[in-house]
């Protein structure tokens, strides 16, 4: 536990599964004030929502579309109008498809890059505006992925999103250090969340994955939610401008495990 998460306010875009429900989840049992934003499934937020009040925690949630600038203002606007305050901007939602980049079309890139680069950014940009404002020396954490340093043939959208998400982070935790607000990413490798579903259902398919993981094994969207409370807490106080990788040392050339090469 962290103590001096309690209370504090924290928003949590593409929250109502996966990673993001994790992640808002944990904050809850925290004794966080939550701001849940869904994006399509409002009774699974709905669910989320009891859950933490079981918990002991509070929140509340918002529809909102991440890739639209309108849509990210109005969440966090509601977070500061329901809660007084913003202290956490937690930059989750993301998509990603599959195609062979020579068939990439305009449109699946502008849709993969509004939703996880520009939702990021505008995410980032408004609560900084804000804890600039009102001198808060709050904690942005994006959520990037291993493939912001993996290469992912088919992902190449994808990829290029969360490349441009490790940048802008840490150019954000640079501009903004002075004012003692924090700016990390957390990559994830594979996680057990919908995102994954079809792959990790097909045992073939998971038994490839696995190879690529020292730790020989998928990771669990608590084991995400860990980090991002620590990176939010003070126990974080001097970490800025990084990313956290939870990936079960899939980016630790995992080729060269038997020690050939
Ligand atoms: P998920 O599909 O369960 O979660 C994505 C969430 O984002 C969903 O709740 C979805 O409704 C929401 N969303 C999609 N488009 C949105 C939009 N335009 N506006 C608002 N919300 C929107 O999958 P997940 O694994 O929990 O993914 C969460 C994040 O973690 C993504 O950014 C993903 O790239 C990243 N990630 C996941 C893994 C993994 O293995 N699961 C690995 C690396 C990175």
């Amino acid at each position: 536990m962290f103590k001096d998460l309690e209370g504090k306010v924290v928003v949590v875009t593409g929250a109502s599964s996966g990673l993001g429900r994790a992640i808002a989840k944990r904050f809850g049992q925290e004794k966080a004030k939550v701001v849940i934003n869904y994006y399509k499934n409002e009774g699974k937020s709905d669910e989320l929502i009891g859950e933490i009040k079981e918990a002991g925690g509070e929140a509340v949630k918002i529809q909102g579309d991440v890739s639209k600038e309108e849509d990210v203002k109005k969440i966090i606007q509601f977070a500061i109008d329901t809660y007084g305050t913003l202290d956490v901007m937690v930059n989750n939602a993301g998509i990603q498809n599959e195609v062979p980049s020579e068939e990439l079309s305009l449109e699946d890139w502008n849709k993969v890059i509004s939703t996880n680069l520009t939702g990021i950014f505008v995410g980032s940009r408004e609560a900084i505006a804000y804890m600039l404002k009102h001198d808060i020396k709050g904690s942005i954490i994006n959520m990037s992925s291993v493939h912001q340093i993996i290469p992912w043939p088919h992902f190449a959208h994808y990829a290029a999103s969360k490349g441009g998400i490790k940048m802008l982070s840490e150019t954000l935790a640079l501009e903004f250090a002075p004012h003692g607000i924090r700016v990390n990413c957390l990559a994830p490798g594979a996680i057990n969340t919908p995102i994954n579903k079809e792959k990790f259902s097909d045992p073939a398919a998971k038994k490839e994955v696995l190879k690529m993981i020292p730790l020989n094994k998928i990771g669990e969207p608590e084991e995400v939610a860990a980090a991002a409370v620590w990176l939010a807490s003070k126990e974080a106080s001097y970490v800025t401008g990084t990313t956290l990788y939870i990936d079960g040392g899939m980016t630790n050339y995992p080729s060269f495990q038997a020690g050939k090469g």
